[in-house]
């Protein structure tokens, strides 16, 4: 197999949230049964770490470690972090393989909402900041139109000026072995990142394109969708590829397959 220089690659637990189940997947049975209780789960908060031999490159930053105070009240209740400590801070989590914030070469960004954007700025001065240009655009947009339920002013506010990489394109290399490639389906400028791991078997990093695996069985979803058509086309691109048993998905709220991943310091491969 090519060698990328892709050496290991590492999760981050970022802690954990809950919310009410239909974000994720329609619910047809409260149609018939009004008096049904909402049901509500709790889920990580996750990111990644990719090793490579010309830097390190992280995949999504995690909550605002201040998310109580710092998120619209709105976005709070109905997304609450349950569980947080300085342990889910990234940068401690670094110090476990005896990184720096500096060491950092670049975050790639799924899509800029509060769960993945909120710690960019402990490394705004020495890191790239990667996301598709149409997800800063509506992020800001949204802002702007004072309808940022899940865009938080306060974790764009220090990263004005930062050294951002826009993505224009719909694959883009970022280092050998590591793409990203823009899916859009629950954000505009929404991207998945495919990273080819030394023993040849490739995994993809897919953000929130699917919060739940019952998501990807099923190829439908609940309130979080925002383009219909983009979620229908890739979505079966997924199932293709991850017919071959090479093929991996991890997906950074899924609760059940998290218990089994291995978290920094051990490697995921
Ligand atoms: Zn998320």
């Amino acid at each position: 197999m090519a060698e990328t220089g892709v050496k290991h690659a590492y999760l981050f637990d970022y802690g954990l949230m809950q919310a009410e189940w239909g974000w994720f997947l329609p619910d047809p049975a409260t149609n018939g049964q009004r008096d049904k209780p909402r049901r509500w789960v709790e889920f990580p908060m996750a990111g990644a770490l990719i090793e490579h031999e010309d830097g390190w490159i992280m995949i999504d930053s995690g909550p605002s470690p201040d998310a109580a105070r710092v998120w619209p009240k709105e976005s709070f209740e109905a997304f609450p972090v349950v569980r947080f400590t300085q342990d889910n801070v990234s940068v401690n989590q670094l110090k476990q393989l005896n990184l720096k914030p500096e060491d950092i070469r670049a975050i790639i960004f799924t899509h800029l909402h509060l769960d993945h954007a909120g710690q960019a700025y402990m490394y705004r001065d020495s890191a790239y900041l990667i996301a598709h240009r149409l997800e800063l655009q509506h992020a800001l947009t949204q802002i702007w139109e004072g309808k940022y339920g899940a865009y938080v002013p306060s974790d764009f506010e220090p990263l004005k000026g930062a050294r951002w990489v826009l993505v224009d394109e719909e694959r883009l290399e970022i280092l050998p072995g590591i793409e990203v490639i823009h899916t859009g389906g629950h954000t505009p400028g929404h991207m998945v990142v495919k990273v080819e791991a030394p023993n040849g078997d490739t995994w993809y990093f897919m953000g929130d394109f699917f919060h739940m695996p019952e998501e990807f069985e099923t190829e439908s979803k609940g309130w979080l969708l925002y383009n219909g058509d983009q979620f229908e086309s890739f979505t079966r691109k997924m199932k293709f590829w991850t017919s071959s048993k090479r093929v991996h998905m991890f997906m950074t709220h899924d609760p059940t397959n998290w218990q089994k991943y291995p978290r920094i310091p051990r490697p995921l491969f």
